[in-house]
């Protein structure tokens, strides 16, 4: 299975930047890229959609909800994300955690939306920084993730997982190689135990990953990919991250 590098443009884009955004990356892929994907806001999916139709690059969403339809006011269903062309949605990453007020609980049943309507999940967990500092963090990265385990059962060979330290993220620093993998190795043993084919299930590294250290990270071994923010919003460093793995 090769590396996945999923670029994660959080609330930023307009119609004119991201067009010249997607095309300056489509431009610069490499003949044989690692399999890569975009997470845009909701209302850019379908001009998104366009312009990466047919082309090397899959679909993200940021979020989807835990509902399947009705009532909720605000909320993008599953459903609405694939008759998009919907691949990927990023679901529990730490902002939506922190100001969103999602709980394990909510991400899982998330993931299990996303599950049933063949979009894969980016599921992310990750320790704050008074967790880390306190010795939390495998305790709590294993918390977030066996509520994913508990509520989708065998389906979770269908997810992917990025491990998302909150200190790293937006922050310029960076988990290193060495404490990434600590961590991606405890989520697979985890895996592991939880399903028969945890080989199908990627664990990506995200926190201020970029050109510069995007090729150390992903040398180690139980790295998959990366989840990709405030780099992916720059085509160069964006292409350079791709490249590294690939
Ligand atoms: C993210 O938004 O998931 C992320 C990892 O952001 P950044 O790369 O900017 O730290």
């Amino acid at each position: 299975m090769g590396k996945l590098i999923a670029g994660n443009w959080k609330m930023n884009g307009a119609i004119a930047a991201n067009a010249s955004l997607v095309e300056a990356v489509l431009a610069g892929m490499p003949a044989s890229p690692c399999a890569v994907a975009m997470c845009v806001p909701a209302p850019y999916l379908a001009q998104v959609g366009g312009l990466l139709q047919d082309k090397t690059i899959a679909l993200g969403a940021q979020d989807v909800s835990a509902h399947e339809s009705g009532a909720y006011t605000g909320e993008v269903s599953a459903a609405m994300l694939r008759d998009l062309g919907v691949r990927y949605a990023i679901v529990g990453h730490s902002e939506r955690r922190q100001y969103h007020g999602e709980t394990d609980a909510v991400v899982a049943d998330k993931a299990r939306q996303a599950l049933s309507l063949g979009i894969t999940p980016i599921v992310c967990v990750g320790e704050t920084l008074a967790q880390h500092e306190s010795g939390a963090t495998e305790q709590v990265v294993r918390r977030q993730l066996a509520a994913v385990i508990h509520v989708n059962g065998h389906c979770i060979s269908e997810i992917v997982v990025a491990y998302e330290p909150v200190w790293a993220i937006g922050t310029g620093k960076t988990a290193s190689p060495q404490q990434a993998q600590q961590v991606h190795a405890v989520l697979r043993a985890q895996l592991k135990a939880a399903t028969a084919q945890p080989g199908r299930i990627r664990i990506l590294y995200g926190g201020s990953m970029n050109a510069g250290n995007a090729a150390q990270l992903l040398a180690e071994p139980d790295i998959d990919g990366g989840l990709i923010g405030g780099a992916s919003l720059k085509p160069a460093d964006f292409l350079a991250i791709i490249a590294a793995a690939s």
